[in-house]
């Protein structure tokens, strides 16, 4: 079996569900972060435990120490819940060329990749930079890890190794939550001439963030990544059959492109509410930023010519912890391995795409390390 491979199963046979998501039994990464550390320094990769949050531990590992660049490869350890699988999400079982079970493929077939690419470089010890190995907790919930490495560590590149199937990610959108308490006012629900609904106001807003989606957002494309858009995700108003709604809780997700600000997302909400002609509160609960690869970053020519195709740049719809390394200066591109049913109730990877990327992310660090 190809020590990529035999390390994947390990890797699924030790369950590192976040205890965010399932917080009965998610067990975390504790015990997979001291496994991964223990199989790498076996191997001649320098790799230790750094605390993220207590109990949330990244897996540092470091090949060479030449004066040439850094560059980081990263991957998450933990995994969502294994809730509803119809397969052993722990077994590992291999069948038709697919291991599966929970995190097969989202995403500890890129763990595997990368720390199997980092024990052979070590080996051949040829590198005249640095390779930094980045395995983080808590990725599927609030990213602390990928947080917490770009505050400890300084790189001149980064490949996140999830999953995308074969296709070259240069970039993926924002996105922010943001709370509107719309007020009304409460009466007796006899009593129009003193009510104001605030689920009547919530309304209007409603009907005004969709025009602003239709016609504002969506005509304006990004080349690589689309439009940005807006959706009310979750809307709660209202007391009682018999009273006028005092108030009215719209949950907003807007998704962004480069060059918006937490601060612009507010503005945009706040002049859509004075639009409406309605009384509300606007607050940002979350916002992660989006990234986007630089054209001239050395990352893209090194990731490309390792991976021996000239494939198109494409943007990932979804958010990654790609982000953070951006923000924090790094160029980031995601290239990954192949499969299916990331947080879904059967879940594999295809074995050949994992042997195929420890290849790749082995020559990537070669030719940017150089
Ligand atoms: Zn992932």
């Amino acid at each position: 079996m190809h020590e990529a491979i035999a390390l994947l199963q390990q890797l699924v046979r030790i369950p590192s569900v976040s205890p965010h998501l399932d917080p009965a039994t998610g067990q975390g990464e504790q015990a997979i972060a001291e496994f991964a550390a223990a199989w790498l320094n076996e191997r001649g990769v320098e790799s230790w435990l750094e605390a993220a949050a207590p109990g949330r531990p990244n897996v540092v590992g470091k090949v060479g120490s030449g004066s040439g660049p850094v560059l980081v490869l990263c991957g998450h350890l933990d995994t969502v819940q294994a809730t509803g699988m119809t397969i052993d999400p722990f077994g590992g079982e291999i069948r038709d060329g697919r291991l599966y079970g929970r995190g097969a493929y989202d995403m500890k077939a890129g763990v595997a990749a990368i720390m199997t690419a980092a024990a052979e470089l070590a080996r051949t010890n040829t590198l005249k930079g640095t390779l930094l190995l980045a395995l983080v907790s808590d990725e599927e919930y609030a990213s602390v890890g990928a947080q917490d490495f770009v505050r400890r560590h300084q790189a001149d590149g980064c490949l996140l190794a999830e999953p995308t199937d074969g296709a070259f990610v240069t970039g993926h959108r924002g996105f922010a939550w943001v709370d509107v308490t719309v007020q009304g006012r409460a009466a007796h629900g006899s009593r129009w001439d003193l009510g104001i609904s605030a689920n009547t106001m919530a309304g209007r807003l409603l009907t005004a963030l969709d025009h602003h989606d239709l016609t504002v957002l969506r005509p304006r494309k990004h080349p690589l990544l689309g439009p940005a858009s807006v959706h009310p995700a979750i809307v709660r108003g209202g007391v009682g059959l018999s009273t006028y709604a005092p108030e009215c809780l719209l949950q907003l997700e807007w998704r962004i492109l480069p060059g918006t600000t937490e601060a612009d997302v507010l503005t945009w909400t706040n002049d859509l509410v004075q639009h409406a002609g309605i009384t509300a509160a606007v607050t940002c609960t979350l916002f992660r930023p989006p990234m986007l690869c630089p054209a001239a970053a050395r990352m893209r020519q090194a990731t490309l010519e390792a991976i021996g195709q000239a494939l198109p740049e494409q943007g990932a719809p979804f958010w990654m912890d790609a982000a953070f390394f951006d923000a924090a200066g790094i160029p980031t591109v995601v290239y990954g391995p192949t499969g299916e049913g990331a947080h879904a109730a059967v879940e594999w990877v295809d074995l050949a795409s994992v042997i195929h990327c420890t290849e790749v992310y082995g020559r990537t660090a070669a030719l940017f390390c150089s």
